[in-house]
């Protein structure tokens, strides 16, 4: 047939049912869009066969009428950060070398459960450290998008390869992690809607992890409604993750009403910056308009501690970091590299395992977590996040949702902000405060910016409230209608 991969999730879906395609030959032309699709570097690993064999499965649970969900058939790629039975999962890191689990993680399997299709295991910043998808062992993934004067750029990170595999037309929908803005980031660089559902509403069991306090797995897919379809089957109450959350999975998608009436839309005044391109503040205005227009009452809110959430978060994320990676010593996974004491073993292992940024990362974690500086560094930035918890409480009695930029810049070139990790950090600005508070977000993408690259919008809502932020995101879905096209895909 053809072309099948450029379908999103919801018309795959129905072709499905009205058997105008089999999941065999929409995993098909998937593979074959993976396959053509190389040069990107989106996958670290791919995983043709079991896709085709699930795709079989799915077929003939169909055939018996016994098909399940929207998700059953629909082939998906899967953030190498998710341990997957059988597969290597490498965090994209040297470190991990050869590390093939015995277990599934919570969130792949439930999504194995609703029927979904894994094409494979996609490209990430090591360890989900980083915002360009530049620290990948594995090497840097390339955005669809061209810049203006033919350059590469970044996908974003630390999801990249997901961000990618679905901008790219390889799959209608991917997962990845965020901790600090990896999902929302990428998606807003990449022209895709991404979302980090509240903590606690996906299972961080058997999933690499970075920082446990804040990391969130999500969806990755071309349409809000595609979002909520994949929220609806990663999503649920894991016994084995102590923070999962003991809440029922909602029907999304039957959240998406097409208006804003009766919606209180904040609008927080110091996520103005200083240098922020110009069209982001116009595409941020123009957000709020479109969102009036559709019945939603739009107010000015103050967060003024939110300036302090990206420092804090650079104190809290190395700190969990230096402690989650203390596993890995040579002897229990992956790498190993010996040496004539256990402990030069062990440095041989972590210096030769763990790249550039990951040393960073577990460097300032461990001095802030040090005795004599644990008050003053770690102790501090809780409270810090303490008091932003709070800010978010006192302005959510006031509206139902937040509207802001995702981040401070489209796609740039590979290899820029290379050498000045704060200015690479500075790309979370506007993401990290709902990580440290807990909250939902997702990127839409509303505009391009001079340079004809896309520019996402975030809404952040309530802790479990993703319902109110996918009608939300879905209005300004339609009043962007985003339809530009990257090069990769003939469009730019
Ligand atoms: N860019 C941020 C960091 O490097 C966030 C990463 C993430 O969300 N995994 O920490």
């Amino acid at each position: 047939m053809g072309k099948l991969n450029d379908l999103t999730i919801a018309e795959a879906r129905d072709g499905l049912a009205a058997g105008d395609f089999s999941a065999a030959e929409l995993t098909e032309d998937c593979i074959t869009a993976m396959e053509a699709a190389r040069n990107l570097n989106a996958f670290i690993t791919e995983t043709p066969e079991i896709a085709r064999e699930r795709a079989a499965t799915s077929d003939a649970r169909r055939a018996r009428g016994e098909a399940l969900g929207a998700l059953d058939g629909i082939p998906i790629a899967v953030k190498d950060l998710f341990c997957t039975t059988g597969t290597l999962t490498s965090a994209a890191s040297h470190i991990l070398d050869g590390f093939t689990p015995t277990y599934e993680s919570t969130v792949s399997q439930n999504l194995i459960n609703a029927g979904a299709v894994i094409l494979g295991k996609t490209n990430l910043d090591e360890f989900a450290m980083g915002s360009a998808n530049i620290t990948s062992y594995y090497g840097n993934v390339k955005n669809p998008w061209i810049g203006p004067n033919g350059e590469d750029l970044v996908p974003g990170g630390s999801s990249g390869g997901s961000a990618t595999a679905v901008a790219a037309n390889i799959c209608p929908g991917s997962i990845g992690t965020d901790t600090g803005g990896s999902i929302r980031q990428p998606a807003s660089l990449c022209g895709v809607v991404g979302m980090k559902p509240t903590y606690g509403r996906c299972s961080r069991w058997g999933t690499v992890a970075f920082a446990s306090s804040l990391d969130q797995a999500g969806p990755f897919a071309r349409t809000v409604r595609d979002n909520a379809l994949m929220l609806e089957g990663m999503a649920g109450h894991d016994p084995k993750d102590s923070t999962s959350a003991p809440i029922d999975v909602p029907n999304f998608e039957a959240s998406i009403s097409g208006d804003l009436k009766g919606l209180t839309v904040g609008i927080p005044e110091e996520y103005t910056l200083d240098g922020m391109p110009e069209e982001i503040q116009a595409l941020w205005d123009q957000g709020a308009a479109w969102m009036r227009e559709v019945g939603a009452e739009i107010k000015p809110v103050s967060l003024p501690h939110t300036k302090y959430a990206l420092p804090a978060y650079y104190i809290v994320a190395p700190a969990e970091a230096s402690s989650n990676l203390a596993r890995y010593d040579g002897v229990r996974y992956g790498l190993r590299v010996e040496g004539a004491t256990l402990d030069e073993m062990y440095e041989n292992t972590r210096g030769s395992g763990f790249g550039a940024e990951v040393r960073r990362r577990v460097m300032i974690g461990t001095y802030v977590l040090s005795a004599g500086y644990y008050d003053a560094y770690y102790v501090k930035a809780q409270q810090v996040r303490t008091i932003i918890l709070n800010e978010f409480n006192t302005v959510f009695e006031d509206v139902d949702v937040l509207l802001t930029p995702t981040a401070p810049n489209a796609a740039f070139p590979i290899g820029a902000k290379m050498d000045d990790p704060v200015a690479m950090y500075l790309n979370d600005v506007f993401t990290v405060p709902a990580n440290m508070a807990g909250l939902p977000g997702i990127s839409v993408p509303a505009g391009l910016d001079k340079s004809g690259l896309p520019l996402g919008l975030q809404i952040v809502a309530k802790p479990f409230d993703e319902e109110t932020m996918l009608r939300a995101a879905d209005a300004l879905e339609r009043a962007a209608n985003f339809t530009a096209k990257p090069r990769y895909l003939g469009g730019q």
